[in-house]
């Protein structure tokens, strides 16, 4: 068998949904592409645009599901942390998925580099409507306890939040990026100079000095015009390769 080209790719904020076939087509053309060159995924959140809970099933979530257990059975290990869109998806999806659940913020190591990551909504600290909807939502008696709700409660519910966030633009965009001091404080916390998020849709590598040393923040980018992955591998280090799609 040929050596795979990466240790690990990162993606996040797919907001795979029904109503995308465009964004759902790129993602298995991606399963097909990873089973070849990667040994591992970690998906950083904001997956599906919306999730009521594991026991929302649909046939289009189902084909979501069997195609991530297809890739863990060509020896693929899948992660998965949650992001401000799915973080109902619970531990029967991730079964039927075959995919970890991390929690988050999670250190890993690339070769012997520590590297964090996080969905990235968390660092969000001028949003503060939103903070509180994260507190509240990340919070796993909240999540036990709406989970109680009959399932199409819980989807009005979502939806309603959904419109709600997509037609509320009193927000600037400024007030709703990073803000960097939170974020290099963590970074400090965990001892690591590497971190690796979503949620904000601003694709890069950002560098910052922090307590005289440099800190790389590695944004991912989201599906909808021209994804890009974040790819790993020894020679190479972290770099985003933009080649993977093409025309799709
Ligand atoms: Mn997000």
């Amino acid at each position: 068998m040929l050596e795979k080209d990466f240790e690990a790719v990162f993606i996040s904020d797919l907001h795979l949904s029904p109503q995308e076939p465009l964004i759902t087509k790129r993602f298995e053309f991606f399963i097909q592409w990873a089973a070849k060159h990667t040994k591992s995924v970690y998906i950083l959140g904001d997956f599906f645009h919306a999730w009521a809970g594991d026991d929302d099933k649909e046939s289009w979530s189902d084909s979501i599901s069997q195609q991530l257990r297809w890739l863990a059975e060509q020896k693929v290990s899948i992660f998965y942390l949650h992001g401000n869109r799915d973080f109902l998806l619970g531990q029967d999806f991730a079964n039927e998925a075959r995919m970890t659940i991390l929690k988050e913020p999670t250190l890993i190591n690339l070769e012997n580099t520590p590297v964090l990551l996080v969905h990235g909504d968390r660092y969000c600290t001028k949003d503060k409507s939103h903070q509180w909807f994260r507190r509240l939502t990340r919070n796993p008696w909240f999540t036990r306890f709406f989970l109680l709700f009959p399932l199409k409660f819980r989807k009005k519910l979502v939806a309603t939040v959904r419109q709600h966030s997509q037609t509320n633009h009193s927000k600037t965009i400024e007030q709703m990026d990073i803000v960097p001091q939170p974020m290099l404080r963590q970074m400090d916390e965990y001892k690591v100079t590497i971190l690796i998020h979503g949620h904000t849709h601003k694709p890069g590598l950002r560098k910052h000095w922090y307590n005289e040393r440099q800190y790389n923040q590695y944004t991912l980018s989201d599906w909808d015009d021209s994804p890009q992955l974040l790819c790993y591998n020894k020679s190479y280090g972290l770099y985003f390769n933009h080649d993977v799609f093409g025309v799709i």
